[in-house]
């Protein structure tokens, strides 16, 4: 069985809703800056979702909320998503990598390419595998001792009022519609490897997963093997996206599990393998898992909208202001 047949439908449709999301939210992003940047006089509206895409911002945010106690008014959506995504893996492994994170489907998609192409995707050497497994964590390790370990709070604070992380979200979009050669070589590198290497961005680069996994380990669910039942068929470990031999294990610790069930999904024995806490009564199947993940999910984003943490305080008259010198700010 494919991993990537209709048996994993449900968890697709999720991962299609969000993508939905995200490019509706990208092409009125695009209006408001077009509106501010013309002066017109109907400014459209910002959509504050767009600061998902600021994870070191966020990051920042973060420090400086624990330090000074002040929560970020400069992009309170991109600290309530981040803070959404931690609560979501804490819970139930990285499962914002597998049910709601664009680039996540984004990466599933282009493997599906890659095996509708090559008949299957290439699989590098186990040493090679662990060694590129390790960038995303340097990567990460980079971001963590800059930011938890060097920035005091104030500084942390300082930042967010800085021009350049105010416009960062456009500075985004400026990226992806004038794309530099360097930027589209990249980009166009990372496209490739993801349609030969499944996951290639997330297994090997991807700092926000990286971090995500580490707040997996601790997750109170897990994917459990009752051996005894098990009749050790391995089609587990096939169908698993992350490559985790689930047959050779009682419990999944693994940072790589996204919590996707696609492994649940394939075993033929019911009851021996379950996503569940160690009371085998608290198992959740991939529909109830969907279900606590939209929740939670909007649950989050839905208190922080009702008690004033969603909005940017940055006024139209201020990114009017911004917009045009742009390309002066710098982060230093
Ligand atoms: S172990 Fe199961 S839930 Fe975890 S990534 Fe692999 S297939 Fe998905
Ligand atoms: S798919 Fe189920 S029965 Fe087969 S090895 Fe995995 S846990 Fe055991």
């Amino acid at each position: 069985m494919s991993k990537y047949s209709d048996k994993y439908l449900g968890r697709r449709s999720i991962q299609f809703l969000f993508v939905i999301i995200v490019v509706l939210m990208g092409i009125q992003f695009f209006d408001f800056v077009q509106s501010v940047s013309e002066s017109n006089l109907t400014l459209s509206t910002r959509p504050a979702g767009v600061e998902a895409f600021l994870p070191i911002s966020a990051l920042v945010a973060l420090k400086a909320w624990l330090t000074t106690g002040v929560f970020d008014r400069i992009h309170p959506a991109g600290l309530v998503i981040f803070l959404a995504a931690m609560s979501v893996s804490f819970l139930w492994k990285r499962a914002f990598c597998s049910w709601i994170c664009p680039l996540g489907t984004l990466s599933e998609g282009l493997a599906l390419l890659g095996q509708k192409i090559f008949k299957r995707n290439f699989v590098p050497p186990r040493w090679l595998d662990y060694g590129l497994r390790s960038l995303k964590y340097l990567i990460l390790g980079f971001f963590i001792f800059f930011i938890v370990v060097i920035m005091d709070g104030g500084s942390a604070y300082a930042f967010l009022q800085t021009p350049y992380n105010m416009v960062a979200d456009v500075k985004m979009l400026e990226f992806f519609i004038n794309m530099t050669w360097i930027g589209f070589t990249v980009v166009t590198g990372l496209i490739l490897l993801s349609v030969l290497i499944e996951n290639f961005w997330c297994r090997y680069l991807c700092p926000y997963g990286a971090l995500l996994g580490l707040f997996g380990i601790i997750s109170p669910w897990k994917i459990r093997r009752e051996s005894h039942t098990c009749i050790s068929c391995a089609r587990c470990s096939s169908a698993c996206p992350n490559h985790i031999n689930v047959d050779k294990m009682q419990k999944v610790w693994s940072p790589e599990c996204t919590g996707c069930l696609n492994c649940v999904k394939e075993c033929p024995v019911s009851n021996t393998l379950k996503f569940g806490l160690l009371n085998p009564s608290f198992s959740l199947t991939p529909k109830k898992l969907a279900l606590c993940v939209i929740g939670l999910w909007f649950g989050i984003i839905g208190i922080a909208k009702l008690t004033g943490h969603w909005e940017t305080s940055i006024s139209p008259e201020m990114y009017r202001m911004l917009i045009p010198m742009m390309d002066q700010f710098s982060h230093f």
